[in-house]
């Protein structure tokens, strides 16, 4: 096991003074989140030679991330995950949706999706954060070409004609071909870049908890919405589901003020107590929710991808699904130039990947701030037409599969990692 951590690597001077490092790596993740872990393991199966530079140190996240939340895995995504190779130690975590109900209160329309209408394959998995990321940890410490940075925040970076170099708080420096930034929705690198970057303040919040409850799920996710927002159930392994309950900011906040029973008789009868008694596992964490998207994902020798280049309202739990689908594109045009003998940070192979990006990443966000606006709304127009609408949906059944197929992540030509198989190594 190769576990390259760059304080160890200070070289000492004859006065005692520490001298900065200089380390080159083919390429270099910034970001030890959900994305940036994944890259580096995906990037890594290309044979190259990788850095992970996180601000938070490793005992700290290996301990506890802090993320309460869950992740609903598309069926795609599942098979990316699988072909990294680490859905054998996921699966046993992993509870599969096997039906989804869509609901609005004090109206007749609802959509239900079945896995029965998919081929009878789980339309996703919901799994928690905490354990993708330590797993995702556990592989890239075992990746023999993967160095774990951590504990270290980046201070800035500049581009030379070949490479990138970053500069880390300790003054150590590091250069590569290629960085890969997922550094978040507050990405620093994409603020330092000068990318022009939307930023949309949704003023709502989702308080997200886990729960036990007496009647079992049965693999189904109910998602109602409100005119604060939805509120969604999903189940996890046992007789557990996750919640997301998203609320009007100010409302969030009194909620959340509210004694544990209180606040989870309110969540219960939001689904009509379906779920029976609920009772609390650990606490709750709130989110405040806001779409951010980078106007352009490629810079010099830099790439955006996961939240840093769109953060997207988690109305449809895609967010996630999303910046894996940037990298398994990303791993793809680099596989591409490696074989052509084409440098792989050159502007050409970058902006292949931007145009590879397009229609996905557009699509997405405006489906999900459109369904946002669509639904925390209270006009009694919309709502009687949102009635109309899901229960269309619900009747169209070609127009039901779309819409499956779209959250399964099948739609439009799939790169290879989500097709089952790894980009051919650089040979
Ligand atoms: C309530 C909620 C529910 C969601 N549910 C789902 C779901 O069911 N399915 C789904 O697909 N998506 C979901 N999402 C979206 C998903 O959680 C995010 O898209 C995903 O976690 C983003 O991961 P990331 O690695 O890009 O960013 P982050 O998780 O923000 O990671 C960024 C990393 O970069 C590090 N960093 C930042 N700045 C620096 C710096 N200067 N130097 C070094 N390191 C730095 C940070 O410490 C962090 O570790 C949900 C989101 C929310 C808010």
């Amino acid at each position: 096991m190769t576990e390259f951590y760059i304080s160890m690597e200070k070289l000492s001077n004859p006065t005692g003074k520490q001298k900065m490092v200089h380390k080159h790596f083919d390429c270099i993740v910034l970001g030890g989140g959900l994305i940036g872990l994944t890259a580096s393991l995906a990037l890594s199966k290309l044979g190259l030679n990788i850095a992970v530079v996180e601000r938070n140190p490793l005992e700290k996240l290996i301990k506890s991330s802090g993320d309460q939340r869950t992740s609903a895995i598309s069926a795609s995504g599942k098979v990316m995950f699988d072909t990294l190779g680490i859905w054998d130690l996921l699966k046993s975590n992993a509870e599969p949706i096997l039906d989804i109900r869509v609901s609005e209160k004090n109206t007749k329309g609802f959509v239900h999706y079945s896995h029965v209408d998919a081929d009878n394959e789980p339309m996703g998995y919901i799994i928690e954060n905490e354990i993708i990321k330590k797993t995702l940890i556990d592989f890239n410490k075992a990746s023999p070409n993967v160095s774990l940075i951590f504990g270290q925040p980046v201070k800035g970076f500049s581009t030379g004609q070949a490479t990138i170099e970053l500069e880390l708080s300790d003054s150590d420096l590091l250069n590569s071909n290629l960085l890969v930034a997922a550094d978040g929705a507050n990405s620093h690198i994409r603020t330092l870049t000068g990318i022009k970057t939307t930023k949309i303040d949704y003023k709502q919040t989702s308080i997200v908890f886990t729960v036990n409850h007496t009647l079992p799920h049965n693999g189904v996710a109910h998602e109602r919405f409100l005119p604060g927002g939805p509120i969604a159930f999903l189940p996890m392994t046992g007789q557990r589901s996750s919640v997301v309950w998203t609320e009007k900011t100010n409302i969030a906040n009194e909620l959340t003020d509210l004694a544990a029973d209180d606040f989870l008789r309110g969540a219960s009868i939001r689904i009509d107590d379906c779920l029976g008694k609920l009772s609390l596992i650990g606490s709750w964490a709130t989110y405040p929710l806001s779409l951010t998207y980078a106007e352009n994902i490629i810079a010099d020798r830099l790439v955006l991808v996961g939240d840093a280049a769109h953060r997207i309202h988690p109305i449809a739990g895609q967010g996630l699904n999303l910046g894996l689908r940037d990298i398994a594109h990303l791993v793809d045009k680099l596989a591409q130039a490696q074989h052509s003998g084409i440098d792989f940070g050159s502007y050409e192979v970058l902006r292949r990947f931007q145009s590879s990006r397009l229609v996905d990443n557009t699509s997405l966000i405006a489906a999900t701030d459109g369904l946002n606006r669509l639904f925390s709304n209270d006009s009694r127009i919309i709502k009687s037409l949102r009635g109309v609408g899901l229960s269309g949906v619900n009747m169209a059944t070609p127009l039901k599969h779309i819409f499956m197929r779209a959250a399964m992540g099948h739609l439009g030509q799939l790169p290879s990692l989500l097709e089952g198989s790894l980009p051919l190594p650089n040979d």
